[in-house]
């Protein structure tokens, strides 16, 4: 369902995907793991079209874009980058929801304005996802009102409400209380067993161990080690990865 190839992403002379593969099948879940500084977060920000990379390919679903033939800029590179943008959920360490709008307000923005559709269709598909992230009572709480741990699924629901194909996490947990964390991983525990296709930045090893399907750990902007959760978190094969999970575990 979604495919990377070769992805190469800068900022000015700094260099920081070099060269990323990436296969993701419908269904499952994938663990991103890596240290500080790898390039996690900009490579889910380039599946995603919210960074450009300078070349390699993305490919979800039926919309393929491949960045070394990618306009330098106008319309065309607009909508080429707003078709690939369309195909994926992001939830963000920081929720990034509206203050002035309510929780389901902020989940119907999404549908409403950037697909026109019906408003009373997309209320009634944000109550279910409001329902569905334990939130069914909490439709017209703002943000304000919410706890880090309900303004984070309130966030989730927002990205699951324009019907993506894939659904991206950027540490989703980082940023919350420790007590609260569990609440938040329980939610995307229910997705992956609901077949949501998913890609988890994380620091959350024993999670990833536990929901994902799939593992990648980047070093340095490459994946250096990949395969299931037992394989790469259970028996790895690289000395750089051993020593990620011996200090994060
Ligand atoms: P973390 O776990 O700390 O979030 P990460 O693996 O997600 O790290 P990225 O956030 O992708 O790493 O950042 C990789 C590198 O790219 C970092 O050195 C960062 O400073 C740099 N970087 C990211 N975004 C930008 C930007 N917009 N401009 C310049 N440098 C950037």
């Amino acid at each position: 369902l979604l495919r990377a190839h070769g992805l190469h992403k800068s900022f000015g002379d700094r260099s920081v995907l070099r060269g990323v593969d990436l296969e993701a099948s419908q269904g499952t879940a994938t663990a991103l793991l890596g240290p500080s500084g790898s390039g996690k977060t900009t490579l889910l920000r380039c599946l995603n079209a919210l960074d450009v990379p300078e070349s390699g390919i993305v490919s979800i679903a039926d919309v393929e874009v491949d960045f070394d033939r990618l306009p330098a800029s106008g319309r065309g590179r607009e909508a080429i980058l707003r078709g690939l943008r369309a195909q994926s959920g992001m939830v963000f360490q920081q929720h990034h929801l509206f203050p002035h709008l309510t929780a389901l307000q902020n989940i119907i923005e999404g549908p409403v304005t950037a697909q026109r559709r019906p408003r009373d269709e997309a209320v009634a598909e944000g109550r279910a996802l409001l329902a569905q992230v334990g939130l069914g009572d909490r439709e017209d709480a703002y943000p304000s009102q919410l706890s880090g741990g309900q303004q984070q699924r309130v966030g989730i629901a927002r990205a699951l409400a324009i019907t993506p194909r894939v659904v991206l996490f950027d540490e989703p947990t980082s940023a919350l209380d420790p007590e609260i964390v569990g609440e938040v991983l329980a939610v995307i525990r229910d997705l992956a067993s609901q077949g949501w296709t998913m890609l988890i930045v994380t620091h959350e090893v024993r999670f990833a161990e536990a929901v994902a399907d799939q593992v990648l750990f980047l070093d340095d902007g490459v994946v250096i080690e990949r395969g299931t959760p037992a394989q790469v978190i259970g028996d790895p094969e690289r000395e750089r990865t051993r020593r990620f999970l011996r200090r994060v575990l």
